[in-house]
């Protein structure tokens, strides 16, 4: 027993399995004693590599920070009154080139980060996007590649997305009503989008269709909007509106906290939070759907039972009286921060590496990269700003106040 005559190795997405082949093989149910030690050597280095990696990629107040946002371009075919003033361009040759954000997704992936998100500004209005997608599905340690996109551009391009490999798209809707959306996003292309929506359906992408809840402009749409997660095979997902992008059109006056979405979602039946994945540490939103109004007590207003956090988005199921079922998420961060879950790590189109959202310290990746960085001093900056990511940022719908900060940056540079 124990001599060994050959072994194969092979590296399937960054895990190495090995089989010996002689007396016995690896996949063996009963390996001979003396070929433990040896797989076991091999578990524990990988492991040590593993906790490395998560250390690099690890912040003062223990979150692991291993998604990165990155956004493609600032510039968009729509112009949505809560996001981009209507005259904002910058130059082409400020946005960093794609051989440089494939140098730093690389570089992040190396140490540790394995989920990113392609956003903007419209990501598919870019030249070469697709090009560029694929050659990040190459890297490898990264296993996961979302997409946000506003849809206009996506029905040609979905079938291809999908044969690279991308399986989950949020794509934003704010309006079901023509001349509403136009309104909102000074684009006439409501029919594109929802043929774009119905095709990622089709094509078997997990589908979020994001919804950004404005006071007074699409308040009325709510209810149809969490109707059409009990239609279509896709999680509806309301953002409460933040003080971010366009300034001119933030009114303190629009706002609506996650809580009331809830509480009026649950009119149409029971919310009940989905526990899977990680959990929410704080449970339920604020005040929300303590009963459903259809008279049955709705668990959305349950502590017993923490909705899943998926993002940044707390899901439930809802179920109507007549069993129709559907997946509604909220997202909520103004009233009721996720900061402590939180596992972001933002690339602006500019090059500018920021660690929140609503904080406004950036770190100049670009000037790094085009001043002949090495690898080694990139790693470092995306290391300082994991470990200068704050604990939490302090934007709240505070009543009393004039109203909220508004966050320096446009929405579309940063990456939404
Ligand atoms: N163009 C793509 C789109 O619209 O989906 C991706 C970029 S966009 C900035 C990403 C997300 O941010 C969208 O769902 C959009 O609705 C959301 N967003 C933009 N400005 C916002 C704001 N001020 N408050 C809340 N959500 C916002
Ligand atoms: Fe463009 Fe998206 Fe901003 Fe609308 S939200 S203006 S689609 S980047």
């Amino acid at each position: 027993m124990g001599t060994i005559f050959s072994w194969q190795k092979k590296t399937i997405q960054g895990i190495t399995f090995l089989r010996l082949y002689g007396l016995f093989s690896l996949k063996s149910q009963h390996p001979p004693l003396s070929a433990i030690p040896f797989i076991m050597a091999l578990s524990s280095s990988q492991d040590s590599q593993q906790q490395e990696r998560n250390e690099l990629i690890r912040d003062r107040f223990s979150r692991t920070i291993s998604y990165l946002r990155l956004s493609i371009t600032d510039r968009c075919n729509l112009r949505c009154l809560y996001c981009m003033p209507p005259s904002s361009i910058i130059q082409h040759a400020e946005l960093l080139s794609y051989e440089e954000m494939l140098r730093v997704v690389g570089i992040a992936v190396g140490m540790g980060m394995n989920k990113l998100r392609l956003t903007g500004g419209e990501p598919l209005v870019r030249r070469g996007i697709m090009d560029f997608i694929r050659n990040l599905t190459e890297i490898k340690g990264l296993d996961e590649i979302r997409l946000t996109t506003n849809g206009v551009l996506l029905n040609d391009k979905a079938a291809e997305l999908r044969r690279i490999g991308i399986r989950n798209l949020n794509i934003s809707l704010d309006s079901m009503q023509r001349d509403k959306f136009l309104k909102i996003t000074g684009g006439d292309f409501f029919d594109q989008v929802w043929q774009s929506i119905q095709t990622a359906c089709d094509l078997g992408f997990n589908v979020k269709i994001n919804v950004v809840a404005m006071k007074g402009i699409n308040d009325d749409e709510f209810i149809d909007f969490a109707k059409l997660a009990l239609q279509r095979p896709v999680q509806v997902r309301f953002i409460e509106f933040m003080p971010i992008g366009n300034k001119e059109n933030w009114d303190k006056s629009r706002f609506i906290s996650a809580g009331e979405l809830q509480t009026l979602i649950s009119t149409l039946g029971t919310l009940e939070p989905l526990g899977q994945g990680r959990p929410s540490v704080a449970g339920t939103l604020d005040g929300a759907g303590a009963t459903a109004g259809h008279g049955r007590p709705s668990v959305a207003g349950s502590t017993s039972s923490a909705p899943r956090l998926e993002g940044p988005a707390r899901v439930y199921r809802l179920t109507t009286p007549d069993g129709q079922t559907g997946k509604v998420g909220f997202i909520s961060p103004i009233s009721h921060h996720f900061c402590d879950q939180c596992n972001r790590l933002r690339l602006t189109s500019e090059g500018r590496l920021r660690a929140c959202l609503l904080h406004n310290h950036e770190t100049d990746l670009k000037a790094l990269l085009r001043q002949g960085g090495t690898d080694s001093e990139i790693q470092e900056a995306i290391r300082e700003t994991i470990l200068n990511k704050p604990k939490g940022h302090t934007m709240q719908n505070d009543q009393t106040a004039s109203g909220l900060t508004h966050c320096v940056g446009q929405m579309s540079q940063i990456g939404g």
